[in-house]
């Protein structure tokens, strides 16, 4: 368990968290998966959120799985691009949290995951907690937490 006074401190920077859905960069679960293609090209972004038209959250979608998909013996077949759709494609597996401040269980998953996908108790896409956010918290934690408490060794 991460010491309390530690979480107090951690939980300073809690508006810095999740980046809300209204700023994340999203794909429709319909789209074809030529539309993804450029969408993940132009953002830059490694993997996206896959939503559909109620904003429910259905997945993640990287430039690799599309590729990967197009792959065959000895060629990358591009008309596929306009056949399949984003459904046909996307990794449905990726852990999901509700809670973006359960720090604790969030370090544990983005030791695997460059980010998080947050849904509410309906499965509505709410944001994303990165680790990038997450890990400059920690910094932020590890350098002032000498000015707010006085650290004392145990066995002195
Ligand atoms: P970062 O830690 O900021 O590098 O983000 C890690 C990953 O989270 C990126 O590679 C993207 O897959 C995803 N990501 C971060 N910010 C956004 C955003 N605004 N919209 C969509 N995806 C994002």
């Amino acid at each position: 368990m991460i010491e309390k006074h530690l979480q107090e401190m951690l939980l300073r920077r809690r508006d810095k968290f999740m980046i809300p859905a209204s700023l994340v960069a999203t794909v429709n679960v319909n789209n074809s998966l030529g539309h993804a293609f450029l969408v993940l090209t132009k953002d830059r972004y490694a993997k996206i959120i896959v939503v559909d038209n109620e904003n429910l959250y259905r997945g993640q979608l990287s430039l690799a799985m599309i590729t990967d998909r197009l792959l065959e013996t000895d060629r990358i077949n591009v008309e596929k691009l306009n056949e399949l759709t984003v459904a046909d494609v996307m990794q449905t597996d990726a852990p999901v949290i509700q809670d973006p401040f359960a720090i604790e269980k969030n370090l544990h998953l983005l030791l695997d995951q460059s980010f998080l996908a947050v849904v509410n108790k309906d499965g509505i896409f709410c944001g994303i907690v990165t680790r990038r956010e997450l890990l400059k918290t920690v910094n932020y934690t590890l350098h002032n937490f000498g000015e707010t408490y006085k650290i004392t060794p145990k066995n002195k």
